[in-house]
């Protein structure tokens, strides 16, 4: 691991769920790397952060400049993660690696709340969960997001969180706090409702049933809740009936929005997805080539039909006009945005 080096740097071009303008670590941040029988074959580095609030280069197309990501690596292990990729600059692998070796930032509370202070802070939206996960299975062992959405919370600063994990419904009456102070944009991820296939591809994450009663949970606290529609996959989720049943399963959850997005295959993500569509559906890699070329994207052609369709479905089962919202009780100190939505930018690539 390139813990030798001075500092360890995150900076990379971003676009939602993808690497993001980072902390640095220097040479004393790992403090201890331990394994626990609670989380076997995982391995936590735990580290000290220099800096949590993450400037997004300005060349990315996301609607957001400012991210804060506690953790690196993620135990959802999902095949097709757009982040894998960053864990090569730690020289880990983009794999395994990327599923096991979690890095984390023990001191990211204190930090966003010196940060969240600072003079120079202007008050912008925060994007979280856009990089990895931040309800990953690690987070109910270290409890980082509490003290994260606390000083977002005593700072009225608008922010956004994005998760496939259930462990953010205990922190659901903190985040009605924050939501009574500043705009609080809640998504959750999800693709498809196929267990089975959900099973194969995404292994660490609670089931798209599970993620949308987090979602219901949070229309029912009458905090808006968009789902993100991530990834759609090519040839195994995306017959007209099965965007049908994910959408009207997602508007009967409360959902405030359904934001459809086709799988990418960018380095990292591309090498391992490919290996297991090879093992599991071997008739389908000739389709994937076809269809993927060399590049990263699908065709226009195709993410618009999808995005065609998810759009008529959301209206014909009425998405985001059957929940009360509650208002915020009090206006935010400073002039902000409204926080936006994730899935807006990574529809199309
Ligand atoms: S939950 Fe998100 S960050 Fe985690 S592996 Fe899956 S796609 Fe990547």
């Amino acid at each position: 691991m390139r813990w030798d080096s001075l500092r360890l740097d995150e900076r990379q071009p971003s676009s939602g769920c993808q690497p993001q303008a980072g902390a640095l670590f220097g040479l004393d941040a790992l403090t201890r790397t331990i394994d626990t029988p609670e989380f076997r074959g995982i391995t936590f580095h735990e580290v000290r952060a220099k800096s949590i609030i993450n400037r997004v280069p300005d060349a990315s197309r996301v609607p957001f400049r400012w991210t804060i990501n506690p953790y690196r690596g993620c135990s959802h292990a999902c095949y097709y993660c757009f982040a894998r990729n960053t864990h090569t600059y730690l020289d880990m692998d983009a794999g395994h690696d990327f599923n096991t070796q979690i890095v984390v930032k023990i001191n990211a509370p204190e930090l966003a709340r010196r940060e969240l202070t600072a003079s120079r802070w202007h008050g912008e939206h925060v994007a979280m969960g856009t990089n990895v996960d931040c309800y990953q299975r690690a987070e109910g062992r270290y409890r980082l997001m509490p003290g994260i959405i606390a000083a977002l919370r005593d700072a009225a600063n608008p922010f956004s969180i994005l998760t496939k994990g259930t462990l953010i419904l205990r922190d659901l009456d903190l985040l009605c706090d924050a939501a009574d102070v500043t705009d609080v944009g809640l998504n959750v991820s999800v693709g498809f409702i196929d267990k089975a296939i959900s099973r194969a591809v995404e292994p660490g994450t609670p089931s798209p049933e599970r993620r949308l009663g987090v979602c219901a949970a949070i229309a029912a606290r009458g905090l808006r809740c968009g789902v993100l529609m991530g990834p759609v996959l090519p040839f195994l989720t995306d017959s007209p009936a099965q965007l049908e049943a994910t959408v009207r399963l997602a508007a009967e959850a409360g959902a405030a929005s359904v934001s459809p997005i086709v799988l990418h295959l960018r380095p990292g993500a591309r090498e391992w997805f490919l290996r297991w569509l090879g093992e599991s559906h071997p008739d389908l890699v000739e389709r994937y080539r076809q269809l993927y070329g060399r590049g990263a994207y699908a065709p226009r052609s195709y993410q618009h039909q999808v995005c065609d369709q998810v759009g008529a479905l959301a209206a014909r089962y009425g998405v985001g006009r059957t929940t009360p919202y509650r208002a915020r009780r009090t206006a935010p100190p400073r002039a902000q945005r409204a926080a936006p939505d994730p899935g807006v930018q990574l529809r199309l690539a």
